[in-house]
């Protein structure tokens, strides 16, 4: 561990021109999130380069009675990384990332985006799981949990923290890993930003070979039925695939029937990580008993892979998510997602899903903060627009649809698509006992709930 300074340092002397003031020429750019619904305005942006600058800031916050948001790429739906009157610790200059190739470990600034990390690991053939959307922030995605395309192959990539650099809220300095630390190794994996400034993360990696990437589009019309022959696929499918849906406004491409184009339908993809040649048997029975009406196949390169969704999501539009785990996809189930994208608000918008378990379901419950791992399907109503005055309509979808699942959702919701935090609260995503011991550990790291800006999870209040 090392010790903090003694003396408080402003940001003005610690880091000169990177820390940046309201009125400055660039506040207004760097207090931007990628979800542009929040506008908020922090008291400071602390644009740090290493572990000992953070320790300096949040040492000067804490002694002006200040609360410290972080960000890390940025991309929280709700816009965590920014608050009202808050200290931005800003980790975006600290994304630089190092691979050992015979370790198979990889160390990512706590400010790497996802696409620093796969630029780095990918020329090696390797990879960390991790989320599908290259400009992700592997912060905030790796403190929550980090479902992707490996997820059912290798776990999450919170499995795949080795040790992680942690600036605490009084500034000291520690590692945390299984040896040193542990409780805050477990609830680093999981647990969100709540417990430190994770400056560092040393993550275990998988090999990574061509990826077989079959795509099928429906029309609404045979969507229900298509959906059931998804689920009854999905649920047998191999650990080397992966599977996920979306209902959507279909584009404009050549794969997709003119009479789709332009209206809502829905999309199932199949990715296979296993030996090449055997990738397209293996996806066969998903198209095979309800065909598809368009079919995009195509071999990408693991990187390719990961920047295909760069696109449809870009930083600055107008977004609300609302998500939940299912248990099942019955006929009723199905049906509902269709009436979900016959009501679609915006052609931006999507009902997004997969079958989970695998890997992820694999990690003993205890063994880290992340909740729900036997979950079998997620889905999240992703609502997107850019007309300022549509806020309400757009959120409204959203909420709509996944309450239009109640009957059939299994409990809890992924920490990482949580923006609704008036009607899901931190606890039900933890449930009970896990939430205790997050508290319980957030009242040893973070006893002042200097870090608040996070699906937070406030200390334990010890009465004398
Ligand atoms: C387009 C898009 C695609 C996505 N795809 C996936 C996906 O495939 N899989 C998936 O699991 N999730 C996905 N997500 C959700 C994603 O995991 C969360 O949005 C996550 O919060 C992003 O992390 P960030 O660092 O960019 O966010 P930020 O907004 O910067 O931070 C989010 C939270 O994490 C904290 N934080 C960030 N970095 C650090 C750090 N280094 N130390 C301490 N605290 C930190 C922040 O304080 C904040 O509370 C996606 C999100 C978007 C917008």
């Amino acid at each position: 561990m090392r010790e903090p300074l003694l003396k408080s340092i402003s940001p003005r002397s610690l880091l000169g021109d990177r820390a940046v003031w309201p009125g400055d020429e660039q506040y207004d750019m760097q207090r931007r999130v990628w979800n542009g619904v929040h506008d908020r305005r922090p008291a400071v942006i602390a644009r740090c380069v290493n572990a000992d600058e953070v320790s300096g800031v949040l040492r000067w916050a804490r002694s002006e009675g200040l609360a410290v948001s972080v960000r890390g790429g940025g991309h929280n739906v709700a816009g965590s990384a920014v608050a009202d009157d808050a200290v931005m610790v800003d980790l975006t200059l600290m994304n630089s990332v190092d691979v050992d190739p015979v370790a198979m470990v990889v160390m990512a600034g706590g400010g790497a985006l996802l696409r620093d990390l796969d630029a780095a690991t990918t020329t090696h053939g390797l990879a960390c799981p991790a989320g599908v959307v290259s400009h992700t922030g592997l912060g905030g995605l790796a403190l929550g949990g980090g479902y992707g395309w490996l997820a059912r192959k290798w776990g999450l990539t919170c499995d795949h923290l080795v040790t992680a650099e942690v600036v605490l809220t009084d500034g000291s300095i520690v590692e945390a890993s299984l040896a040193d630390h542990e409780d805050l190794f477990w609830a680093l994996r999981g647990g969100g930003g709540n417990f430190g400034v994770v400056t560092r993360f040393t993550l275990r990696l998988r090999n990574v070979a061509p990826v077989v990437h079959q795509t099928g589009v429906y029309a609404l019309a045979t969507t229900e039925e298509a959906l059931l022959a998804y689920a009854a696929f999905a649920e047998q499918q191999q650990l080397d695939l992966h599977t996920v849906g979306a209902v959507k406004t279909a584009g404009h491409h050549e794969w997709i029937p003119e009479r789709l184009r332009g209206k809502p339908a829905l999309f199932l993809t199949a990715g296979w990580f296993g030996p090449e040649p055997d990738g397209p048997d293996a996806i066969a029975p998903l198209f095979r008993s309800v065909p598809p009406d368009g079919r995009l196949d195509q071999v990408l390169s693991y990187a390719a892979l990961q920047a295909l969704g760069d696109h449809s999501e870009p930083a600055g539009n107008r977004y609300f998510t609302k998500s939940c785990y299912l248990g099942d996809v019955t006929s009723a189930a199905a049906a509902a997602l269709v009436d979900a994208g016959h009501a679609i608000t915006s052609p931006l918008s999507s009902i997004d899903f997969e079958f989970l378990r695998g890997a992820i379901a694999d990690v003993l419950d205890v063994e880290s903060a992340f909740p729900n791992r036997d979950a079998p399907y997620i889905v999240t109503a992703s609502a997107q627009w850019t007309n300022v005055g549509e806020d309400a309509t757009h959120a409204r979808w959203s909420r709509q649809t996944v309450d239009s699942l109640a009957l059939w959702q299994h409990g809890g919701a992924y920490v990482n698509y949580v923006q609704d935090t008036r009607h899901q609260s931190t606890m039900d995503l933890y449930g009970d006992s896990r939430y205790r011991r997050l508290a319980a550990t957030k009242s040893l790291y973070d006893p002042e709930n200097v870090l608040p800006h996070n699906q937070n999870i406030p200390p334990v209040v010890t009465r004398p």
